[in-house]
């Protein structure tokens, strides 16, 4: 008898977590930043796979939401209108996602503004040291990577697809674990706001904030403490994102602990980057219950 609950308990621990089986899909990236696909396509295929609804979640900016909610229409699919914000703390480099905030909140505008400034110096002096000893490699190179020009958040995936281009890589994987790895000579690191700041900022401009990805070992050789996630929470952290494949077992289960003992919204998202990652569109899903909460009494309305 002792046995068999205990294996139910097991069963019971397993199962909660794994993604839901339905639901939503709000971790995805597009054009705009480091995805290979328009949001129309994110919508189209969204639609074609059966998801409730998803969220345009590009790197530090909302430029592709335009184009999102004109394509939520057209396909009646759903839509949050999102950004992945870059942080840093502790040597740790964290993304926020930040949902249905109003963007012409100057404090957030304004931030947006001075990382993607940032981003961009830091690209070019990636290339510069990459080009002393590659000199194929140039800022031409790059720019032929940028698929929606200014619009486009730049980072180091441009940086990498402009190596595969020339033959340098492989692919991306490739080149992320040698020329641009964050160990290499060329690597610069983004000057980005703390997790703190940011929190702060979209609470401000109205929105809903979720700690995307925090228990990802392969990302960061140390993670994000619990003390951090406790300053997250008491500045107004609405959710952990728990389903994501960078988060192994032993991570999901601290996450949804620490969420549950708050009560935060568990969530999860594919992260998909179109070709631009193995990660399938709708492989991590956040049930109808928890969108529901993450949405309601937003600055913006779900489309
Ligand atoms: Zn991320
Ligand atoms: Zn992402």
């Amino acid at each position: 008898m002792v046995a068999s609950r205990a294996i139910t308990m097991v069963r019971m621990q397993e199962t909660d977590l794994r993604t839901p089986a339905a639901g939503w899909d709000i971790h995805c990236h597009t054009r705009f930043s480091d995805g290979t696909e328009t949001p129309d396509t994110l919508m189209r295929q969204a639609r074609d796979i059966g998801l409730h609804g998803v969220a345009i979640t590009d790197h530090d900016t909302w430029n592709g939401w335009q184009e999102a909610e004109a394509a939520s229409r057209a396909y009646g699919i759903p839509l949050i209108r999102g950004t992945e914000i870059t942080a840093h703390v502790d040597h740790t480099s964290v993304h926020i996602l930040g949902y249905l905030y109003d963007p012409h909140d100057e404090d957030l505008a304004a931030m947006f503004q001075r990382t993607r400034t940032a981003r961009f110096n830091r690209v070019r002096e990636m290339v510069e040291r990459i080009h002393a000893d590659y000199p194929q490699m140039t800022w031409e190179c790059v720019s032929r990577q940028v698929r929606e020009g200014s619009q486009t958040t730049i980072g180091r995936p441009h940086i990498a697809d402009a190596l595969v281009a020339l033959g340098i890589c492989r692919d991306r994987t490739e080149a992320f674990s040698t020329i641009i790895a964050s160990t290499n000579k060329y690597y610069i690191p983004v000057p980005s706001p703390t997790p703190l700041e940011v929190t702060r900022t979209v609470k401000k401009a109205g929105g809903a904030v979720v700690v995307a990805h925090a228990g990802d070992r392969s990302r960061n050789r140390q993670l994000l403490s619990d003390e951090r996630l406790e300053e997250l929470i008491d500045a107004g952290l609405d959710g952990i994102e728990v389903y994501h494949r960078g988060n192994l077992p032993d991570q999901r289960r601290r996450l949804k602990d620490i969420a549950d003992s708050h009560g935060l919204i568990v969530t999860g998202g594919s992260d998909w980057h179109g070709a631009g990652k193995p990660n399938p569109l709708g492989e991590n899903l956040t049930s109808d219950e928890s969108v529901q909460r993450l949405v309601e009494g937003r600055a913006l309305p779900v489309l």
